[in-house]
């Protein structure tokens, strides 16, 4: 956990794409640390090929703003209740034959 080297933030190389602000490490990688670490007050910025870090020297203030994205919904919750409908369809179709033979007596006289 040693400390590379303190660095103002006013030299470190910043990318306004990726957010992140770069200082070149004797080891020929970058310390990178966001913008938004920074931010979140985090201030130690780690060389990704090696042990070394830097601290970085720097006030709120200096700092560009974080642009607004409204990714604050962290929570997609697709949760579809599909409820099984039992179809309890009575297909009682009482087929009343109706068979009234109305026997038409006929009073053949
Ligand atoms: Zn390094």
């Amino acid at each position: 956990m040693s400390i590379y080297e303190e660095v103002e933030i006013e030299d470190l190389d910043y990318d306004p794409i990726e957010l992140l602000y770069t200082y070149p490490c004797p080891c020929g990688d970058n310390f990178r640390i966001t913008l938004e670490d920074l931010w979140d007050g985090e201030d130690i910025a780690p060389c990704p090929s090696c042990t070394l870090r830097i601290m970085i020297i720097y006030e709120e203030e200096d700092l560009p703003p974080l642009p607004e994205d409204s990714d604050d919904d962290s929570g997609e919750e697709s949760e579809r209740d599909e409820e099984n409908v039992n179809a309890s369809d009575n297909e009682e179709k009482k087929v009343e034959s109706l068979s009234t033979a109305i026997k038409m007596q006929l009073k053949v006289q």
